[in-house]
């Protein structure tokens, strides 16, 4: 039997039994966990390490895990896909229980979700954690677009990577590339100014004659800014072009255009990220509080504000203030998440964490820098607040930052995947 055909066996079979179960109560707590990405995946890793007693049942739609950390140097031919492709199916070495499934509904009153191949799973506690989907209308003529492939967001690391290095490398030299960034709160605040500066460093040595035209609809580089600045202006004069309050309203593939409130701008290569709300699960789970976009949580516990009993993780959260929609709050969000549902699963009462965020980013093939903040509850605010004075930025960008980055992306890959 091949690997592929004894998975595809294995999660079937786990899950005929998991769904005999939905109608009664588990024998032993059962949290099931939606999403196997640095929130879902840690979420689930951390409960079963730290009371080996629950039952923890991970779903996760796709085969293996692509990281968005590290996506970037893909795109700009600096690492391979290879690089950035994990398997989840490691963490059954904790006993958690890995079923391949999309979960299309969840019934908060029943305390089951459904999944798309049949069947129910039963829990007493339910941890979501779906990443981002976009608001495509927002961007008119989006849709159709990136469906005929001519323009593409690439902010799910995965096939639209692989399509987006393609473009690139058969772009011609002397043309344009163009990203468009949408206004924030976005995943990964500095990840846009990182594509450019790596897609700058491959055309620099492959293509010297062309341009990166950065369209922000934020009013200015929105995270290290006079860093990736200073790259900019030392290391692609004359190749990267960035203009702020440039918001895209609509595309159009077939001419290659993007249309900004005031003017229409083309591209070689137009690569439009729409703007994002929650993952769609959320949506269809009444965990929407803000903006018909964010989940508010409580930050003790990471409890839906909208739904009891499920605990929501990572981007789909309605950002605490200062903080970023990145891996590494994904991850210690999950720790969070973890360590309140192991007390409250043994009658105790889930004490707040304070959490770090770090976030490095590549100015080129080599070269990198980095922002940091440590977040803890404010009981008179109710909510986790960056602490004054913690933190900070990289004095410079440097090849030991880089070091850094790669280090700090095969830590998060094991802590959370492995
Ligand atoms: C280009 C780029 C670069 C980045 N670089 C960094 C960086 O350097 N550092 C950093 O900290 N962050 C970085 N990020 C941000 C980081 O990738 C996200 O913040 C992080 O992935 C959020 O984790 P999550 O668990 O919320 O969502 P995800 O990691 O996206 O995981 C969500 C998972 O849920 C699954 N899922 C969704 N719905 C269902 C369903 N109904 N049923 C089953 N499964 C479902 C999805 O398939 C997915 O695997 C970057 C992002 C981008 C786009």
């Amino acid at each position: 039997m091949k690997r592929r055909d004894f998975l595809g066996f294995a999660a079937a079979g786990s899950l005929a039994g998991l769904a005999g179960c939905a109608a009664n109560a588990p024998s032993k707590a059962r949290v099931v966990v939606v999403g196997g990405g640095f929130g879902g995946a840690t979420a689930a890793k951390y409960i079963r390490m730290w009371d080996p007693k629950i039952d923890v049942v991970l779903v996760e739609r796709d085969p293996s895990f692509v990281s968005c950390p590290i996506s970037n140097l893909v795109l700009a031919g600096f690492t391979g896909m290879e690089d950035i492709t994990r398997s989840i199916d490691g963490l059954e070495r904790y006993g958690v229980r890995v079923v391949h499934d999309e979960v299309t509904a969840i019934d908060a009153a029943k305390k089951s979700v459904r999944l798309a191949r049949g069947g129910e799973i039963g829990y007493e506690r339910l941890v979501v954690s779906p990443g981002i989907d976009f608001t495509f209308g927002e961007v008119q003529g989006f849709e159709q677009a990136m469906q005929s492939g001519r323009v593409l967001h690439a902010w799910k690391a995965g096939a639209q990577t692989v399509a987006l290095r393609q473009q690139l490398e058969q772009m011609r030299d002397g043309g344009v590339y163009v990203l468009s960034i949408p206004l924030a709160p976005y995943r990964c605040p500095p990840g846009p100014y990182e594509r450019a500066s790596v897609v700058a460093a491959y055309f620099k040595q492959a293509k010297p004659r062309s341009k990166v035209l950065v369209l922000d609809a934020n009013p200015d580089v929105s995270s290290k800014g006079p860093l990736f600045k200073r790259a900019w202006s030392d290391l692609y004069p004359g190749i990267i072009e960035y203009r702020g309050n440039a918001r895209a309203v609509a595309v159009d593939g077939a001419s290659m255009t993007v249309r900004l409130e005031v003017e229409d701008v083309k591209g070689d290569v137009l690569n439009v990220v729409p703007p994002h709300r929650a993952g769609d699960v959320a949506v269809k789970a009444g965990l929407i509080t803000t903006n018909n976009r964010w989940c508010d949580v409580d930050w003790r516990t990471m409890e839906s504000k909208a739904v009891k009993g499920v605990h929501v993780l990572g981007d789909a959260t309605l950002s605490a203030p200062a903080m970023p929609k990145s891996a590494s709050m994904a991850n210690n969000h999950a720790k969070i998440a973890a360590g309140a549902i192991v007390d409250l699963l043994n009658g105790r009462e889930p004490q707040p964490l304070k959490i770090i965020n770090t976030c490095y980013s590549f100015v080129s093939r080599t070269e990198g820098i980095r922002v940091s903040s440590v977040h803890e509850w404010d009981p008179g605010q109710g909510t986790l607040i960056a602490v004054k004075g913690s933190g900070g930025v990289s004095a410079a960008r440097s090849e030991a930052e880089g070091n850094y980055a790669w280090s700090w992306a095969r830590t998060i890959w094991a802590d959370s995947l492995a």
